[in-house]
């Protein structure tokens, strides 16, 4: 029998007709034995999460205000699930801890945790399993880094003794023995710290869309769905903007090889995406050079021109120094003989430009400094990109078709991704040319 950690996030659960389709899910695969659990998302596009509501609720107490309507939403909330589902539940009592926690002083993270804690109870309680509080297995270090030996060793234990159980995400607890929240969207992290603890052949991540798209769609019209990605190329296309998992959820299992499957809960039948250290064989072979493609606009060039540039020892180091030391990293750093270009964030840049253009001015002496506003850069991503020839011509050849002015080149060192940098104007076009050229 092998193990399988389900994680179902806010939209799967946002409902108790959602919660019935989830435990249709756990049930057919008697493997589906550990569930972490969001809390309710939202069921259309106006609705509110439940988690929202909690913050609400802490904020308004700081403020002096009345929250009995906020209460009030959220129990309606619960009352509702509780009622369909046809089960015994005191969200009363649940709800009045709640208040007096806060009245009381705990943080913000505390109202923040308990949709996940409810949710999970009701849950568990519906598939008539065993509920385990996150913040009896999983801890954080005084920092507020999470302290992974003592979480693995506590969850590993607690869940080996137990056959199924159901585990809300999102919290752990602090030493002093208070709750504490992962950044939003943590529940992923949660279930990936559950599949490493108990070592499960795989975790599954059920959301409600059918797996990671190959681009994204509010630019390519109907992208397709990636079957198989690596954690290294999921990694690439996440920084550039594609989301499908929180950052960190990838880190837990990827350490231990526990691939992870992200599924469609309103289409169970969907094989969703799989990541994996590596594709399987059968999937190497129909698979495309290049899996996926992902963007982000506002970047700013800031090109720094001195002549005997080449000759000068550390001035390379010296640039980028003054971009650190004014607290902006540099995604991409192109040279020439004589040039050295910084692309970084516009938004960091405009806040300490007077600075750092005072600073290389007085400090390197250059010709010329030359700023370029509104670029984007696009990543074209695939692993198969290493064996296969021609892919860096078909990518240019997509974008001087489609008339697009390359303003920037970059090619990792692991020949994992070309990035190249275009006009904010030409972003949509240049990924829909590059999409067509290489994916469709
Ligand atoms: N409920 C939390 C949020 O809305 C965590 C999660 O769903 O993963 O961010």
């Amino acid at each position: 029998m092998s193990i399988i950690t389900a994680k179902f996030g806010g939209t799967s659960l946002a409902s108790a007709s959602q919660i019935k389709k989830v435990a249709d899910i756990i049930r057919a695969n008697p493997d589906r034995r550990y569930v972490v659990a969001s809390a309710p998302g939202k069921r259309f596009s106006d609705d509110i999460k439940i988690t929202d509501l909690l913050y609400k609720l802490h904020a308004q107490f700081t403020n002096g205000e009345d929250f009995s309507g906020t209460l009030d939403k959220i129990s309606q909330r619960y009352s509702e699930i509780i009622s369909e589902l046809g089960i015994e539940f005191d969200i009363d009592s649940e709800l009045d801890a709640i208040q007096k926690n806060i009245i009381a002083g705990a943080s913000a993270d505390y109202p923040a945790s308990r949709g996940e804690y409810i949710n999970s109870k009701i849950i568990a309680k519906f598939l008539g399993w065993e509920f385990v509080d996150a913040s009896e297995v999983i801890f954080f270090k005084d920092n507020g880094h999470l302290n992974e030996k003592k979480t693995f060793k506590a969850m590993g234990e607690r869940l080996a003794a137990l056959d199924y159980a159901v585990i809300p995400g999102f919290y752990g607890s602090l030493p002093d023995g208070s709750i504490k929240t992962f950044s939003r969207g943590g529940s992923d992290v949660t279930g990936s710290i559950v599949a490493r603890s108990v070592n499960a052949d795989l975790y599954e991540n059920w959301t409600d869309v059918s797996g990671m798209l190959s681009a994204d769609p509010r630019v390519v019209k109907s992208p397709k769905v990636i079957e198989n990605i690596t954690y290294t190329e999921l990694r690439e296309l996440s920084y550039m903007g594609a989301s499908v998992l929180h950052e960190d959820a990838v880190f837990p299992v990827r350490k231990a090889g526990i691939p992870i499957n992200i599924r469609n809960t309103n289409k169970p039948e969907d094989h969703g995406t799989l990541i994996a250290a590596s594709l399987p064989p059968e999937a190497r072979a129909k698979r495309k050079a290049v899996t996926g493609i992902a963007g982000r606009k506002g970047f700013t060039s800031v090109r720094v021109e001195k002549s005997m540039m080449n000759g000068e020892t550390g001035f390379c180091v010296h640039l980028l120094s003054i971009f650190a030391k004014n607290g902006i990293p540099f995604e991409h750093c192109p040279t020439g003989i004589d040039t050295i270009s910084v692309i970084v964030s516009s938004d960091l840049f405009d806040a300490q430009r007077e600075t750092v253009l005072r600073e290389i001015k007085n400090e390197l002496e250059p010709d010329f400094i030359t700023i370029e506003k509104n670029l984007s850069a696009i990543a074209i991503v695939g692993e198969g990109m290493v064996s296969v020839k021609g892919i860096a011509a078909k990518v240019f050849k997509a974008l001087a078709d489609a008339n697009i002015n390359v303003r920037m080149i970059d090619q990792g060192s692991d020949e994992l991704n070309i990035i190249v940098g275009v006009d904010e104007s030409d972003y949509v076009k240049a990924i829909n040319a590059l999409y067509d050229a290489m994916l469709a």
